[in-house]
């Protein structure tokens, strides 16, 4: 049958629906953090994380002073 039950792309068990399950598309939060980890510490960061204007504030501060 063309049941197309979602699978979590991290451990690649079955989905539950949206409705019941916050943690969409994962299968449950600790696949969701996991994607969350991979994706900050991961290859897709190696162009480096923006800077927040917190941080760029700082740098200013530092240069002026
Ligand atoms: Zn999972």
């Amino acid at each position: 049958m063309s049941k197309s039950q979602p699978k979590c792309p991290i451990c690649e068990k079955e989905v539950a629906g949206r409705d019941e399950n916050e943690a969409f598309p994962f299968c449950s939060k600790r696949c969701k953090q996991r994607d969350l980890g991979k994706w900050l510490g991961g290859n897709y960061a190696v162009a480096g994380r923006p800077a927040g204007p917190h941080e760029i504030a700082h740098e200013i501060q530092r240069d002026s002073d």
